[in-house]
């Protein structure tokens, strides 16, 4: 009989980790069931805002292979519409629930996949029950937004509530969509993701296409009529909306793992081996939004729910289950996102983080453009670069610039993965022609300065 392999959630991680593992196991060897509570499976959540602001125009350009695919070419029996509501590890099957009728179902398992992604944070005043406010995690959430917005009457005024990636980027594509958007973000900067000085290139060019930004300020509570949201209530009074769009963030979606006893770690994602397996619990694999994973760079177990760490650790669990052999080292971080036609890219230590795990570091901040000065489309770009004191290594980097600014941050990446110092990068070999970069690319300036700042300290 073939053994039973059932995943949890059909998106990135999970249905990656199916389908490596069908690659490698034949429908004899291995029945595959994947459960997924929503209506869609291998979707870019990461498109959302782009669909939402229309620079995508139709949803299924977001789906990457829909059930039928799976079913058809993997043999994959993926059910859609179901939740699955408890794991048992000691009968070895899990109980899920038809969202559209059908009863509770039970289904053996020899292996498990638990891919369950992340749910946002909701704080207690969003559940009023009002219509007109969203969060977006799942196309779900954004195919109910994009209703909300094509409804009548149209949404005119629009407050997204937190400034994470995701915020910064559903307030474009809001005023892209002709809305006026107000972003309220209860720190003292939007885009965290950077440090302070860096994020205020990204305030400015947000201001530029119109977003009021509004720092320091937390939302406590929502007004409504007649059913739907019409402000958020601040401190300093309400401010009017017809929709409301939550991105606070998101934290591992593990309640079901945790009640089964699965372990979880101290950021709250379950914990997993290098090859996703989870330590202690036979034939149970995790990956995705719900785990946490290593820093490579401070050491520390961290959450960064990303879907280039989804795909590549479903892969991994899918190849190991499979027969083959990969791992998952961990991440270093690094994240780009477009925001008001600015480029911003990151990777390693922010300030902060270098300070929290113990370095001792340089950090500094040059400026330079994308192109040679006299080339046409040139314009400016910001490196930072932070150093460890004396000896150099990167510990971290974040880029802003208006064009070919976030895809520099892989060369940085690459650099800090490897260990380099900054003394090394001076010299790295790195293309140059007018159209392309200056004669001393921006990521070649700030290692240069990066060196003198070590040396101005004493090293
Ligand atoms: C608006 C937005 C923009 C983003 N942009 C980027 C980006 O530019 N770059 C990047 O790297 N990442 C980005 N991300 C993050 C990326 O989308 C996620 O990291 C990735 O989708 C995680 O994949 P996952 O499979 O772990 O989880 P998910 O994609 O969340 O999938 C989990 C699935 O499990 C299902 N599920 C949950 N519980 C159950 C249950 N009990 N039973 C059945 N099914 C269940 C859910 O319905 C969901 O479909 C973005 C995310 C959002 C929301």
């Amino acid at each position: 009989m073939a053994e039973r392999l059932i995943v949890v959630g059909g998106d990135a991680a999970g249905m990656a980790a199916a389908s490596q593992a069908r690659r490698r196991r034949d429908r004899d060897d291995l029945a595959i069931v994947a459960f997924e509570r929503g209506h869609f499976t291998s979707y870019s959540a990461c498109g959302i805002p782009y669909w939402i602001s229309g620079v995508v125009p139709e949803r299924d350009q977001l789906l990457a292979r829909d059930p039928a695919t799976f079913r058809e070419e993997f043999d994959i029996d993926v059910r859609l519409r179901h939740e699955v509501t408890g794991i048992d590890l000691e009968r070895r099957e899990i109980v899920a629930r038809g969202l559209d009728g059908g009863g509770e179902v039970r289904e053996a398992f020899d292996t498990l996949v638990y891919a369950a992604g992340a749910v946002p944070l909701t704080p207690a005043w969003a559940h009023t029950g009002a219509r007109g406010v969203f969060g977006v995690q799942t196309l779900d959430d954004g195919a109910a937004l994009r209703d909300w917005l094509e409804s009548e009457p149209a949404p005119r005024r629009a407050v997204v509530v937190g400034g994470g990636y995701i915020g910064v980027e559903m307030a474009e594509a809001l005023i892209q969509r002709g809305l006026s958007v107000n972003l309220v973000e209860r720190g003292d900067q939007p885009m965290s993701t950077v440090d302070g000085d860096m994020a205020e290139l990204v305030t400015d060019a947000m201001r530029g296409v119109g977003i009021q930004i509004r720092t320091g300020l937390p939302v406590t509570g929502l007004e409504e009529r007649d059913g739907r949201v019409t402000a958020v209530v601040t401190a300093e009074g309400p401010i009017p909306a017809d929709v409301v769009v939550l991105g606070l963030g998101v934290r591992p979606n593990a309640s079901l793992a945790e009640a089964a006893g699965l372990p979880l770690g101290p950021t709250g994602g379950i914990r997993t081996d290098r090859r996703m397996r989870v330590p202690g619990v036979s034939g149970v694999w995790a990956a995705g939004d719900c785990v946490e994973t290593l820093h490579l760079v401070s050491g520390m177990p961290v959450h960064v729910p990303l879907g280039t760490h989804a795909n590549k650790q479903g892969r991994v669990a899918g190849i190991n289950i499979g027969g083959g052999y990969a791992t998952f080292p961990g991440v270093i971080g690094t994240a780009v996102t477009k925001v008001c036609g600015l480029e911003v890219g990151r990777t390693g230590l922010r300030e902060r983080d270098a300070r929290a795990a113990g370095f001792e570091f340089v950090s500094v901040v040059a400026e330079s453009t994308n192109r040679a000065g006299y080339y046409p489309g040139a314009r400016s770009m910001t490196v930072k670069l932070i150093a460890e004191r004396p000896c150099g290594r990167l510990l971290g980097a974040q880029i802003v610039g208006w064009s070919e600014a976030a895809k520099r941050i892989d060369t940085l990446a690459v650099a800090l993965w490897n260990g380099m110092t900054v003394d090394d990068m001076t010299a790295l070999d790195l293309g140059y022609a007018p159209p392309y970069a200056p004669v001393w690319d921006p990521v070649l300036i700030a290692a240069r300065k990066a060196v003198d700042a070590l040396a101005g300290a004493g090293r």
